[in-house]
């Protein structure tokens, strides 16, 4: 049987190549749409499994790659709410979730390095690193991948106009009005990157929104220096 990463290509593949090769070739950053609902059903039909069974959120990030799409995201819509902001805990680590928040703030764009490149100084060698978020740390490379250099991570220097940036922006997500259980709210701070962080994309304080994303936990990091750890979601849409 198909694994679902199978499914999944094949699916973009027949119902959202054509949008994303017309989109690509406008070089404009924006989103390709892909409804809950339709792929739900090409996956039943096809396996007899569901989204969730076979947990398709791993996989998205991927098909970027795999349909080289630039500045075009894939965007999973119209999942249905599974998870409460209320119950988040330090069980839930690493729990791809699908919860209704309010943005109760957020920054402006920020720009940090999606794509390094170091350079060699011994050789001259372009060291590629690519980062999946801006808490990520020890970017540089150990070694120097050009296979006759001895070089190390010391002698690797940040190549400015050859990295690739990235837009994100930090939010803070709250419980909903209408979802809280007497008591207080609880609030967590999020993540957004690339379109979702983009002038392209409306997002104001106050609105009430479908968010799903990876629930993690992270080091705290306080004046550049870890600080205990806290929850943070990683927003897929
Ligand atoms: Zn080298």
């Amino acid at each position: 049987m198909a694994s679902g990463k199978a499914l999944l290509k094949t699916y973009i593949k027949q119902t959202h190549q054509k949008e994303i090769d017309e989109l690509k070739s406008q070089n404009k950053q924006c989103k390709v749409s892909i409804d809950y609902e339709s792929l739900n059903q090409f996956l039943i039909d096809q396996s007899g499994k569901d989204f969730w069974q076979h947990q398709i959120y791993e996989y998205i990030d991927q098909m970027e790659e795999i349909f080289d799409t630039g500045k075009v995201t894939l965007k999973f819509m119209n999942v249905p709410e599974r998870d409460n902001l209320h119950d988040l805990d330090a069980t839930s680590n690493n729990k791809w979730i699908s919860a209704k928040a309010m943005i109760k703030n957020i920054t402006d764009v920020m720009v940090d390095v999606k794509q390094a490149s170091f350079i060699c100084r011994k050789c001259g060698t372009q060291n590629i690193v690519n980062i999946a978020n801006p808490n990520q740390s020890e970017i540089i490379p150990k070694y120097c991948r050009s296979p006759d250099c001895a070089g190390t991570s010391k002698s690797m220097f940040l190549d400015k106009d050859t990295s690739i940036y990235r837009n994100y922006k930090l939010l803070k997500l709250e419980e909903p009005l209408e979802l809280r259980s007497g008591g207080g709210s609880r609030e967590f701070k999020a993540i957004v990157l690339d379109y979702l962080a983009s002038p392209f994309h409306n997002l104001k304080v106050g609105d009430v929104v479908n968010v799903t994303g990876t629930f993690k936990i992270e080091p705290k990091k306080s004046k550049g220096r870890n600080n205990g750890y806290e929850f943070i979601i990683h927003v897929h849409n």
